[in-house]
């Protein structure tokens, strides 16, 4: 079947229309008339090669939310009709000592992405959610139970949600605990909704003095404008965690210095250049960490979803026609975004 979708044909070209293929759903697969899609800073990165490795032409998207239209024989699971999402993987090797743990995100042999994945599918890598549907393996469909009305600021969980969810679990984020996060964008403004959530003293860091009141109604009990030395001296050794969601290359010492002995800073952001090397100075003489963390696993994700779905959590968005998505991405390279940019799908027939 061809699908309309939007895609980048090479890095130095804008998005533009394509027909692409969906394979027909095989006896484990659901398939997904998509109607909302988020946009990640990872898709930016991605459709301009600033890593390595895009394969063109690239069809980002993985932050995806819709309704099932098929499923395969051997699916019991799922049946038509029924609101699901899709995230940052549509396969792993499902045998590994990582996949058996529920840690597909670490597969040993390599997760498949659901865009810029290696597959048997033509023409042998894979479309994201800026198309009309998806085909997915059923292990890496999730259920999605908030209200209808909320669907499109569901989009944003399934992978601004579950990347911030997923470190906040691992280092134990709630009540008594005093934690950071960097970077109010996509990404941070789901784990300061999320943190909260949990039952921690969030404090939210952002170089935009424009999102300081907003950051509050996010959930922060407290807001650092970063580039304010003094507002940062006066938290010097007080953090336990520290969630660092910043898209680019930045000197992390400002913030390992706010740690306390023994405390964590985590770093979800893939810029495009390196940090500068961390001061190991800071890191030794009070035993402080600094670490990494990748999306979360199926079964966490689904654990996210409900959390959310309980908890009425879901992201603040800006709904935008598919033909806009190059304006999107300049804005989000500006930070210019409250909070997450999320495409209509519907528009794709415009
Ligand atoms: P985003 O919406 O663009 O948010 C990034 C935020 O970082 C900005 O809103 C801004 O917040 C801050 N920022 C940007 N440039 C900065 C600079 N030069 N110095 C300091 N702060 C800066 O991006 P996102 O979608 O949240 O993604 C964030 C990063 O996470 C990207 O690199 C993305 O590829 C990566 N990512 C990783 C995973 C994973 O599994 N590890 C998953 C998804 C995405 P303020 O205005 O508040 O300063
Ligand atoms: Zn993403």
């Amino acid at each position: 079947m061809t699908v309309k979708a939007f895609g980048a044909p090479a890095a130095d070209r804008p998005l533009e229309p394509l027909d692409i293929p969906r394979r027909e759903a095989g006896p484990h697969d659901v398939a997904i008339d998509i109607a909302y899609c988020g946009v990640c800073h990872s898709d930016l990165h991605q459709v301009r090669s600033e890593w390595d490795g895009t394969i063109y032409p690239c069809v980002p998207g993985h932050e995806i939310v819709g309704h099932v239209t098929s499923v395969g024989s051997d699916v019991t699971k799922f049946k038509v009709g029924d609101v699901v999402g899709v995230g940052c993987m549509v396969d792993s090797c499902q045998h590994c000592a990582s996949c058996d743990e529920g840690l597909e995100q670490y597969c040993e042999n390599g997760f498949v992405g659901t865009y810029n994945g290696k597959t048997d599918d033509a023409p042998g890598h894979t479309f994201g959610g800026y198309s009309q549907s998806i085909v997915v393996n059923d292990k890496f469909v999730l259920k999605v139970t908030h209200p209808q009305d909320q669907l499109a600021a569901v989009a944003p969980l399934l992978c601004a949600g579950i990347t911030t969810y997923s470190p906040l679990r691992h280092w134990n984020v709630g009540p008594g605990k005093k934690v950071g996060i960097v970077g109010i964008g996509g990404l941070g403004h789901m784990g300061v909704k999320l943190a909260h959530a949990m039952g921690a003293h969030v404090v939210a860091f952002t170089t935009s003095e424009s999102k300081r009141e907003d950051a509050k109604a996010l959930g922060a009990d407290e807001v650092i404008v970063s580039r304010n030395e003094d507002e940062m001296a006066a938290h010097a050794n007080s953090f336990d965690f520290i969630l660092n969601t910043v898209a680019a290359s930045h000197n992390l010492d400002a913030f390992t210095m706010l740690l306390k002995r023994d405390g964590t800073m985590t770093l979800v952001g893939v810029p495009e250049h390196p940090h500068p090397s961390p001061n190991i100075g800071a890191l030794i003489f009070k035993r402080r960490a600094i670490a990494g963390s990748l999306i979360g696993g199926i079964a966490e994700t689904q654990e996210m979803l409900d959390f959310c779905a309980e908890k009425g959590v879901v992201a603040d968005i800006e709904m935008i026609r598919i033909q806009d998505i190059e304006t999107a991405y300049e804005r989000m390279q500006r930070s210019d975004v409250k909070y997450r940019f999320v495409i209509d799908n519907a528009t794709l027939d415009a």
